[in-house]
């Protein structure tokens, strides 16, 4: 009896909406012809990402996969019992992400494309660490740095995406890893995905514990006009301004090092 063939090993790229991994789509489009283009969507991500992702896909001239978690991000947060996740527990990054994208990889040998560059090589991060998946860092490979995703983002006709005016990573609305300025930048862009976000907050009158997005204050609390024009204010003076000048998008380097790869790259 002849064996079966063995499959061939899959390429997988996960997108998260952000600058590096759609960098990289662009970087890898004609080498590996045979790649999959994925996005795991929480159904909580900005409206300026799905957009940027159809042009990417028009670009790449091929699908990306739309992978969703078997349930919302509330049913989740009823399951943690109203505690919102954080930078220690991830608990989103988990079941909204990791797990969408596990189940569509499910035991095939396959390669994973992570694009983490080569001036960050300090950046650990939160991927899948299933056995069955190999991970690649073609643009530590090839040297690639920062201007060197700008330059291609910009060559492809692409640019950079729209939310990086008020935002310096890619991921959900509410993503706790966001500064209290990109909080400023939601309620002035999104005001109606500000509520939903300030509606997942809770006081609990009995403990007397907050379960908010900001360890250090509410969004109740960070959207009174006088906090908004403190924090907008030490923007400026710190020269901590977001700008729109694709050379000049500032990133926090420490507090992504932090950030979920799947979500933020
Ligand atoms: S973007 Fe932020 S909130 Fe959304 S899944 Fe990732 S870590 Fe969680």
């Amino acid at each position: 009896m002849t064996e079966a063939p063995a499959k061939a090993k899959r390429h997988i790229l996960s997108l998260s909406g952000g600058k590096d991994s759609t960098a990289l789509a662009i970087f890898m489009r004609d080498k590996v012809p045979e790649m999959e283009y994925v996005f795991c969507d929480t159904g909580e991500e900005l409206p300026e990402t799905y957009d940027y992702l159809d042009r990417l896909e028009a670009y790449l001239g091929k699908p990306i996969a739309r992978l969703n978690p078997d349930r919302p991000f509330s049913h989740y947060l009823d399951v943690y019992r109203g505690v919102l996740p954080d930078s220690r527990t991830r608990w989103c990054t988990r079941m909204l992400k990791i797990k969408p994208f596990e189940k569509f990889v499910g035991e095939d040998e396959a390669i994973s494309y992570i694009a983490i560059r080569a001036d960050e090589t300090y950046r650990t991060g939160y991927i899948s660490t299933k056995p069955n998946l190999q991970a690649v860092y073609p643009f530590i490979d090839a040297g690639v740095v920062k201007e060197d995703v700008f330059r291609m983002l910009e060559e492809s006709g692409l640019g950079a995406p729209e939310y990086y005016e008020w935002r310096s990573r890619s991921g959900c609305y509410f993503c706790f890893f966001q500064q209290r300025r990109e909080w400023v930048g939601l309620k002035e862009r999104h005001p109606d995905l500000y509520e939903k976000a300030k509606e997942f907050e809770k006081f609990d009158e009995e403990t007397g514990r907050r379960f908010t997005w900001s360890q250090k204050e509410s969004l109740e609390e960070l959207e009174q006009p006088e906090r908004m024009a403190a924090i907008k204010e030490s923007q400026v003076r710190s020269k901590d301004a977001i700008s729109s000048n694709l050379s000049d998008i500032l990133i926090d380097e420490e507090e992504e090092d932090m950030a979920c790869l799947v979500c933020q790259l």
